[in-house]
């Protein structure tokens, strides 16, 4: 044996003495039995974890000593069945400290025997697991928190208070990291609210505490004296008036490694963070990380629900949730709401397809943001509908406004295809004149905004009472006429078209009367309107025409021959493309020849950039059914357009008939159109003759048929017979005479 010195062994009195270093040594808590169960010899581990030593427990029995009191009897009987069949048993179990404070312990109990086989001790080896159940329980409660979808603040205070419960000796808080590197405290129950109003918007930095430095570094940092640390010295007044003298921080890193924010924990002491300190922190990041990731999942999922994907604009639920906060901020101040509609906007969608449609929105949408200043707001209410909300405002910068916007607008795009400027309608409603809370304000900027439209699109209106009071009445009135639509309320007159040379009836116009039991006779000026914006004028055109074959066939039946019926349709109407099988279908039912049916359409359906439009007027003409021009001569109709359309007839306005005896510009225009309509070989019709001057004016330019009062108001079918019944007994009379 040539053992060097250095390598000497301890010198040890006998082995049982080295065994007993060792065991002391080890980080399990130990105890040994005799065949009675009473403990013989406990290591200082286990003095250290359940305050006992070894003199105030020997000979007494284990179970006594730590008490597990969830056992009962029969765990005790069924471990001690185990142990003598010679097995291990493993169990995680409750013990007491001395001081009657529960310890979980992860237990391992090991039976001896000796050489005859009999029981003779009895080895248990434990280890605290108190910390580990406490984690687990931490993290199944902030968990619960993450997935209740609590604010983070909250889920971080969850975790600060939990960590305190754990280590009196800490006070904990938790502090984010905001996108522009600043630091933002969520959580710190014990610090004081001054102390967190400080930290709050500090950029994080080399020298910035121990939470803006491990910020900052990435990595922990622990200041074991605030009061001195040179990193702490600019901050170090608030945590030391509170008797925090140390602090240890971690950063929270996101998977990507961005850190989202730092943990800390406070001590009343110079000290650093213990080992167990350094674990359950280590859990408790995870946890951050989670909370953190969540949240801002969340935030992205909040953002799609409260802005518009494709101008990236707030939508109409954030207006809402902004305008409430700042009506209840500043309830005071002046606001005006501009409720924007693009104008003819369905038509670029219709016609140049959605792409161009989409671009043009976000052009809008551009556009407008450019206008408004910093605290003004601007969302997409839906479609092409946007609004403008402007703080602080009066009545005459909110028109300055509308008129800016407007201009802005009107300055050509780059849009390929889309060579019109664009134009809006606006309506603009005031806070508080015109209403005190969003949704009015909305209500009625959108009412002005119809206002806009109405007068002829490309400029804004300012809400009034009066127009809330139409609006009012045309909800009403829209949802009588729904209703008379569907008790067949409406009605028919026939204005008779005559012959410009001989007098004779040509045919007649149907003229639809409404007469509510309530608002009583609605001219069809208000009531076609009213049904083109409540999507009702497709049914109205369809009863029409069925009605006026009816009554043609009525007619006939009766022996009163009526040559030709006219129907007018709206152009919205006439682009549905189903048109023409109803008209079809009509005549088949009433057995009407197709060539007695003209359908009036406006120069909107030539404007109309809808393909469907035309095609319809090609398949009506093509089965026979004549198409006549209405209102010919008001419009920006052009020429090229009326000689797409397979018309058959041209309508010269009634507004031309009262200039046509003073007005030479007049005579000169309806001189024009008739010549027009002769050289397209088309028939023309001058409507609104009131005089006798107009008709002889009429016949001397070879106009083919007349229609006005002159002759006849729109009739009832059998006073359109009596009528014509009577004409005919007035000019026998005048031959008899
Ligand atoms: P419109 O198609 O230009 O119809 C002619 C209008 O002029 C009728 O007014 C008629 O009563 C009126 N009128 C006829 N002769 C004279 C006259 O000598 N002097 C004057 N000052 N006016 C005369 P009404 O019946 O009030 O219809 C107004 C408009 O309502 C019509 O104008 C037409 O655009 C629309 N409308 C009427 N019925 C229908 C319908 O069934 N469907 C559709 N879509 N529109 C209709
Ligand atoms: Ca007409
Ligand atoms: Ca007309």
């Amino acid at each position: 044996m040539s053992a060097t010195p250095s390598f000497a062994p301890v010198q040890v009195r006998d082995e049982s003495e080295l065994i007993r270093l060792a065991a002391n040594e080890v980080s399990s808590a130990i105890y040994i039995t005799d065949a009675k169960a009473n403990l013989i010899y406990v290591n200082r581990r286990f003095t250290e974890m359940f305050g006992h030593e070894p003199c105030e427990v020997l000979g007494r029995r284990g179970r006594d000593v730590m008490g597990t009191p969830h056992y009962k009897e029969a765990d005790y009987a069924r471990i001690w069945a185990d142990l003598a069949r010679g097995r291990e048993v493993r169990e995680e179990v409750r013990t007491l400290h001395k001081s009657g404070e529960e310890i979980w312990v992860s237990l391992t109990l090991r039976p001896l025997f000796d050489g005859d086989g009999k029981f003779k001790h009895l080895v248990a080896t434990m280890e605290n697991t108190t910390e580990a159940r406490q984690i687990q329980s931490l993290q199944r409660d902030v968990l619960e928190a993450v997935a209740q979808d609590l604010p983070l603040g909250e889920v971080m205070d969850v975790i600060c208070r939990r960590v305190e419960a754990m280590f009196p000796e800490v006070a904990s808080s938790i502090v984010a990291v905001d996108r522009d590197g600043k630091l933002r405290p969520l959580a710190g129950p014990q610090l004081a609210r001054e102390f967190a109003a400080i930290v709050d918007g500090v950029p994080i930095g080399p020298m910035v505490g121990s939470c803006g430095t491990a910020a900052f570094r990435g990595e922990p940092v622990s200041v074991e004296d605030i009061e001195t640390d040179p990193l702490w010295l600019p901050y170090n007044a608030m945590p030391l008036a509170q008797g925090l003298r140390a602090c240890w921080s971690s950063p929270i890193k996101l998977r990507d490694g961005r850190v989202a924010g730092t943990f800390a924990f406070y001590f009343r002491d110079r000290r650093g963070p213990s080992t167990s300190h350094e674990r359950v922190v280590d859990a408790c990041l995870h946890l951050c990380v989670l909370a953190i990731d969540r949240h801002e999942a969340q935030a992205d999922i909040a953002k799609l629900a409260y802005f518009d994907t494709l101008t990236g604009l707030p939508n109409r639920s954030m207006l809402r949730r902004e305008l409430d906060a700042a009506f209840a901020a500043h309830p005071e101040r002046e606001r005006a709401f501009l409720f924007l509609d693009v104008d003819r906007f369905k038509d670029v969608n219709d016609t140049m397809g959605h792409s161009i449609g989409d671009q043009l929105l976000v052009e809008v949408a551009r556009r407008l943001q450019q206008q408004v200043g910093p605290g003004d707001l601007v969302c997409r209410h839906g479609g092409d509908e946007f609004v403008i909300v402007l703080d602080s405002c009066s009545p005459d910068t909110a028109a300055a406004m509308a008129e800016r916007v407007g201009l802005a607008l009107l300055v050509p795009t780059r849009i390929p295809g889309l060579a019109l400027p664009i134009t809006a309608s606006i309506g603009v409603s005031l806070y508080p004149r015109d209403g005190l809370d969003t949704d009015t304000l909305l209500k009625n900027a959108d009412t002005a905004m119809y206002q806009a439209k109405a007068e002829g699109r490309a400029r804004h209106s300012f809400f009034s009472a009066e127009m809330n009071a139409l609006a009012q009445e045309r909800l009403m009135l829209g949802a009588a006429l729904r209703e008379a639509l569907k008790q067949r309320q409406l009605h028919l007159r026939y204005q008779p078209q005559v012959s410009a040379i001989d007098g004779a009836l040509l045919g007649v116009e149907a003229l639809a009367r409404w007469t509510d039991p309530k608002f009583g006779v609605i001219t069809p000026d208000r009531f076609i309107p009213l049904a083109e914006e409540g999507g009702m004028i497709g049914l109205v055109g369809e009863w029409a025409v069925d009605e006026a074959c009816r009554q043609l066939r009525a007619w006939d039946n009766a022996g009163f021959v009526v040559p030709n019926v006219s129907v007018n349709i709206s152009p919205l109407h006439f682009r549905n493309a189903d048109l023409p099988r109803v008209v079809m279908d009509a005549l088949r039912r009433h057995e009407i020849s197709s060539n007695r049916l003209t359908i009036e359409i406006t120069e909107g359906v030539a404007m109309d950039d809808c393909p469907i439009g035309g095609e319809n007027a090609r398949s009506l003409r093509a089965h026979g059914v004549r198409l006549a021009m209405d209102d010919f001569g008001t419009g920006y109709s052009s020429l090229s357009h009326l000689a797409g359309l397979p018309i058959s007839e041209l309508k010269i306005d009634r507004s031309f008939m009262q200039g046509l005896e003073k007005s030479d510009s007049s005579r000169t225009l309806v001189t024009a159109v008739i010549r027009i309509g002769q050289s397209l070989g088309l028939r023309v019709v001058a409507e609104g003759v009131e005089t006798d001057a107009q008709r002889r004016f009429l016949q001397a330019l070879d106009c083919d048929v007349l229609q006005g009062f002159l002759f006849s108001q729109a009739l009832l079918p059998d006073d359109l017979r009596a009528w014509e019944t009577g004409r005919h007994e007035a000019i026998a009379a005048r031959g008899a005479a």
